[in-house]
């Protein structure tokens, strides 16, 4: 019997595949007490475990494409280094011998050990290493208990054409299953907007979330079918509903292509009004999808993801490099970066460790420009970069998450101080580079003016400004209903934006997920959004509807929609 499980849809697309689930519980260490007889073929188990889990890294590492900038290789270079020491190959071995207990046992006592050394530690680098020693020791424990890998620890091939289920996934999972041409994911918890969601629609992996029942419902090697557009997984289903969905599968693939004859036209309203579509990039593999899709541009490049999947942030000549990558992908088209917005959901290791997210409300705490003024000595770097590269190729600053103008201040006075640095040093920038904001809380839409007259563009953020305008978790599937790009407050916050930079005579774009969302462009349109950002995955289907969209006769419909209605 087919089984049919409801969650939030975040990623279009329908997958059919075997599942492989992933449990990020804690492992069950068994404790039992061994004969002194059994001391040598205890400690050869041991030793073989730590032979296989050093195979199974540099499996996982061969597999990384040259290509990516991301670095997977160092962060599995630690913990092959972790391999070698003798405070987990030879400890655990002494305390087999003095406690006559299990391996499992006597790696799970050294674990411990280590972990209270590095909780001691003030240095946030280093007490982050613990996180390490626990993957490390978890990879050799499961070896030890025969039991399935992680994700992370799973070398690609076993994964290419599976539909991971989990509680819960990182965007650095979400990275690495690209990687691994993982076919599809449904987790029990996250929400539509969430990091996670968004790097899934950019790579085009179909995804679900919010699957509350999924544990229960969905086991190891069940077929599924996950669309990923409806929300729906249907978990062994029966063959009449598996070639409805095998029909399904190939209507998608048939609409996506008849979709690419668009692509060389421009985006332009039936009444004639022309729209820029940009482009959301994050990955390298983002960087050459910005031309070939005729995107005129990039309008939000998340820098965030140059700090995942690694133990140390990026140095000046890191970002500078990755900056001429896309610049040269881009060939001529502008660049807008944004500077880091960490923080919240998107946690890395090593930076803010110690301040942001161990608080109770990350999403209202230290993140993004707060972060990066609260810690100059990655935000600096980052600027410098930035400006380096500016002489390169056409590019502008965009600064995360402003709250009020103090902050605006601060950055452009280290933008300031940084160019004079430069300048002094004899080292080219483009000395009128553009500095604009991403408006993503309602403070700053509702002043968006006070910020459009010091600002040379501004970007709405509907991802947060959603999120802070209707006091939900943006990665809390339990208030997901709550997420409503569609309440007044929001379109109304959009329109002050849009209203204050007509007025300062800026562009004003949209880069939050809203603008990649076909059923609102009407809207947008309506309400004067001539600029979108949006992930590359989506941009020719809102090219179409523009196309088919007389905007002068949506005016009066958008000041409709603006009121409040029957339902609020
Ligand atoms: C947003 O908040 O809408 C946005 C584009 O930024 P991010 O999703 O990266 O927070
Ligand atoms: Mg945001």
């Amino acid at each position: 019997m087919t089984i049919s499980i409801q969650g939030i849809s975040v990623s279009r697309g329908i997958a059919i595949g075997r599942v492989h689930c992933i449990k990020r519980d804690q492992i069950d260490t068994p404790e039992y007490l061994i004969r002194k007889t059994q001391i040598d073929s205890e400690i050869l188990r041991l030793d073989n475990a730590i032979t296989k889990a050093r195979k199974e890294l540099r499996a996982i590492r061969d597999h990384i494409p040259s290509s990516t900038s991301i670095n997977i290789s160092e962060f599995i270079n630690t913990h092959l280094l972790m391999l070698e020491d003798n405070a987990l190959t030879e400890e655990p071995k002494k305390i087999i011998k003095d406690r006559l207990c299990n391996a499992e046992w006597a790696l799970k006592l050294q674990r411990d050990a280590l972990v209270n050394v590095f909780d001691e530690m003030a240095d946030a680098y280093l007490s982050t290493r613990k996180d390490d020693v626990g993957h490390v020791v978890n990879r050799i424990l499961r070896i030890l208990l025969k039991q399935k890998p992680l994700l992370d620890e799973l070398p690609d091939e076993h994964l290419r054409g599976k539909v991971i289920a989990a509680d819960d996934l990182t965007p650095a999972d979400t990275v690495l299953m690209k990687h691994y041409g993982i076919a599809a994911f449904a987790t029990e918890f996250g929400g539509s907007t969430s990091h996670t969601a968004i790097l899934a629609r950019n790579l085009r992996i179909p995804a679900v979330v919010g699957l509350h029942s999924a544990k229960k419902l969905i086991k190891n090697d069940d077929l599924v079918i996950l669309d990923g557009g409806s929300g729906i997984v249907l978990v062994n289903p029966d063959k009449t509903v598996l070639s409805y969905y095998i029909k399904k599968q190939n209507e998608v693939k048939k609409y996506y292509s008849s979709l690419e004859k668009l692509k060389d036209s421009p985006a332009r309203s039936i009444d004639g009004i022309p729209i820029t579509l940009m482009a959301n990039i994050e990955l390298p593999e983002d960087f050459e999808t910005v031309r070939d899709i005729g995107a005129s541009g990039v309008g939000l490049y998340r820098t965030e993801f140059l700090y995942m999947n690694r133990n140390n942030p990026p140095d000046e000549e890191e970002h500078f490099q990755t900056y001429i990558k896309v610049i040269e992908a881009l060939r001529g088209l502008p660049l807008t970066i944004r500077t880091v917005d960490l923080g919240a959901d998107k946690e890395v290791d090593g930076v803010g460790r110690q301040t942001s997210n161990i608080r109770s409300n990350p999403a209202l705490g230290l993140r993004a420009v707060r972060l990066c003024l609260k810690e100059p000595e990655f935000f600096r770097p980052q600027l410098r970069a930035i400006l380096r590269a500016s002489a390169h190729g056409p590019i502008r600053i965009m600064i995360p998450m402003l709250t009020n103008t103090q902050e605006m201040q601060q950055v452009l006075f280290i933008i300031d101080d940084l160019k004079l640095e430069l300048k002094n040093k004899l080292i080219k920038f483009d000395q009128e580079i553009k500095v604009g904001g991403m408006i993503e809380v309602p403070a700053s839409a509702i002043c968006a003016d006070i910020f459009a007259d010091k600002l040379d563009f501004l970007s709405i953020g509907t991802n947060d400004l959603i999120q802070y305008t209707m006091a939900i978790d943006r990665i809390n599937d339990e208030v997901n209903y709550l997420y409503d790009p569609l309440h007044p407050a929001v379109l109304r916050l959009i329109q002050a934006t849009i209203v204050a930079g007509q007025k300062a005579n800026i562009p004003i774009s949209m880069c939050g997920e809203m603008a990649g969302e076909k059923e609102y462009t009407p809207l947008l349109l309506g309400l004067g959004l001539r600029e979108f950002s949006m992930h590359p995955a989506t941009l020719l289907e809102v090219k179409e509807i523009i196309n088919k969209t007389n905007i002068n006769e949506l005016v009066e419909l958008t000041k409709k929609a603006l009121m409040v209605d029957g339902n609020y």
